[in-house]
């Protein structure tokens, strides 16, 4: 029998200290905080990926009566990306969120299992990490990748 030990490197830091590019993304996620529809959760989520042909997709999370038929924010960035840049590849993702009061959360959120799933599928069409950065008001969590976020991922292919 042999323990494997599996780690999550998650770099804590502050908005000044993202490089520009993240910056932009962040900011992107963020602003989409305000364009969620989420009538029931009244919790809104932003999510800005970054393509390697430099084109930021956005999404924010889409509630629905029938519950189960709304979608993540992250899902929606990403399935709208490879939509319409099918030929471009995810090199970041940035996720942002603001509670019922409105704020943006302090500390910062993380996809849902079934997000992860697909971007981490993403993440391997890429064939590169994919950046994840979880902004919160008070910290931003960098993740050098979606697999970081889901190992032992199941996968189609390897
Ligand atoms: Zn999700």
């Amino acid at each position: 029998m042999k323990e494997l030990n599996i780690i999550t490197p998650v770099l804590s830091v502050g908005y000044d200290e993202l490089s520009e590019s993240d910056r932009r993304l962040v900011d992107a996620a963020r602003g989409m905080t305000r364009k969620s529809y989420a009538p029931y959760s009244l919790f809104s989520v932003g999510a800005a990926v970054l393509l390697d042909n430099g084109e930021i997709v956005t999404g924010s999370n889409q509630e629905n009566a029938a519950y189960p038929s709304g979608i993540c924010a992250e899902r929606t960035a990403a399935f709208y990306a490879n939509a319409n840049y099918p030929d471009a590849r995810f090199t970041a993702i940035a996720i942002a969120a603001r509670d019922t009061s409105g704020e943006e959360v302090a500390e910062p959120i993380s996809p849902c299992g079934a997000c992860r799933q697909v971007l981490a599928e993403y993440e391997q069409l890429a064939s590169r990490d994919v950046k994840v950065i979880l902004a919160g008001r008070g910290n931003i969590y960098v993740l050098p990748s979606v697999k970081s976020l889901l190992p032992l991922a199941f996968t189609s292919f390897e």
